[in-house]
């Protein structure tokens, strides 16, 4: 990103132990009671296993697992180390019967509250909810399979299998991945059709009997996140919110656009629980959950960093996760911001994506885009395809595109 944001210095002060709904203090939980900060607006208590989100409850710190799930050890490591960092709730993304036994094993061995992050794969929700304390899913990606039966038919099926796992729902609305239906309704209006698609199946949950949700809407624009999250809750100011930029990349970019929407959105009141998406190698993944303890030890305080000044080179980057194609993804990210510094005063959106999940719809928004592979990495210029070229000479690529852009733009 350009060279001209900056941060103010650090708060070091903690917050308060969170209170589980058993009402005994978890110090490992750490959040932040609402009277130091602005009232929340959300009118709904959800239940997490014994973490409470919305209704004034403090709000809490999420993150996810970047290990592969298969892979216990390190995914137990992973959700340790988080929950020590004082995440309330930690996800893992489960895709495959593998995992999911996996998943079983992780849950005897970790404190951590857990979430299971369900994408095409909504039919392995009676298979995960028993390890489970709430269950993501993604509206965008409950068409791909079983197109004969309707999106109320698979909801459905989630709640049933989460009312009978003493689970919660989340509605996971993602930019990158916005049901096909929404995007056709509005055309050019990313967040229209984010925010239908979130209201739909809110009244959708709500005439299945179930309350026990919460709703995130989640782009890699910090300003399209706090217009998204404003409007959601004029509507429904009742249901709890996950505030989340997603794909919001390296450091100091990824916390600097983070604080963009965080700061404003928990200032209003709204906001009853949140994730820190950036880019980072597995053994930093805890510094998630310290920024985003230290973003609401600043916004309790008073005290706003960011300083909205977005122009100038942008990357854009998932946080990667189990799904990840390429073990040298983050790698690669940081290749490419290295590559691209001297382009950094001009006004283009560079995309590197994990994996196909988010991937291709991330990276049609960007100017060049990258979505990883497990041998090759996916290169696209808007929504044209450029090509795979292998993970050694993806870069040569990329320095030529954006050489291109840049004289196509100095005309
Ligand atoms: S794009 Fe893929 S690898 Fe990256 S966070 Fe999303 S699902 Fe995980």
């Amino acid at each position: 990103m350009g060279a001209r944001l900056r941060l103010r210095p650090r708060a070091r002060h903690l917050g308060r132990a969170g209170t589980s709904a058993s009402g005994e203090s978890d110090a490992s939980v750490l959040a932040y009671a609402p009277m130091s900060m602005p009232p929340r607006k959300s009118q709904r208590a959800v239940r997490a296993g014994s973490l409470v989100i919305g209704a004034g409850a403090p709000i809490s710190v999420q993150s996810m697992c970047a290990t592969p799930t298969r892979d216990v050890a390190a995914s137990v490591a992973q959700c340790e180390a988080l929950h020590a960092a004082g995440a309330g709730l930690v996800r893992l993304a489960v895709d495959t019967a593998r995992d999911v036994e996996a998943l079983a094993e992780i849950r005897t061995q970790t404190r951590a509250a857990l979430v299971v992050d369900l994408q095409e794969n909504y039919r392995l929700a009676e298979k995960v909810a028993p390890h489970v304390d709430k269950i993501r899913y993604n509206p965008g990606h409950l068409h791909h399979h079983e197109r004969a039966r309707s999106i109320r038919d698979k909801v459905a099926q989630l709640v049933q299998v989460a009312g009978a796992n003493d689970c919660a729902l989340r509605v996971g609305v993602n930019c990158g991945s916005v049901a096909p239906e929404y995007d056709a309704r509005f055309p050019g209006d990313s967040i229209g059709a984010m925010l239908e698609c979130a209201w739909d199946h809110c009244e959708m949950l709500d005439s299945l009997g179930f309350t026990r949700y919460v709703v995130s809407l989640k782009d890699s624009d910090p300003h399209k996140v706090v217009e998204a999250n404003q409007r959601f809750v004029e509507r429904r100011p009742d249901v709890p919110l996950h505030l989340g930029v997603t794909e919001a990349g390296l450091l100091p970019g990824g916390e600097i656009k983070t604080r963009i929407a965080f700061e404003q959105l928990l200032a209003r009141g709204i906001g009853d629980t949140l994730r820190v998406s950036l880019t980072l190698p597995n053994e930093r993944k805890p510094e998630e959950v310290e920024i985003g303890r230290a973003i609401l030890a600043d916004v309790a305080a008073g005290r706003f960093r960011s300083v909205p000044d977005l122009s100038g080179l942008n990357i854009i980057s998932c946080p990667s996760c189990s799904r990840v194609e390429n073990q040298s993804f983050v790698e690669l990210a940081e290749k490419v911001r290295e590559l691209t510094l001297y382009a950094k005063d001009h006004d283009v959106t560079i995309a590197v994506m994990g994996c196909r999940v988010n991937g291709p719809g991330e990276t049609d928004d960007a100017d060049l885009g990258l979505w990883c592979g497990p041998r090759a990495v996916n290169l696209k210029r808007g929504g044209e395809k450029l090509g795979s070229f292998g993970y050694d000479e993806v870069l040569s690529r990329v320095r030529e595109e954006l050489d291109r852009l840049i004289e196509l733009r100095q005309g």
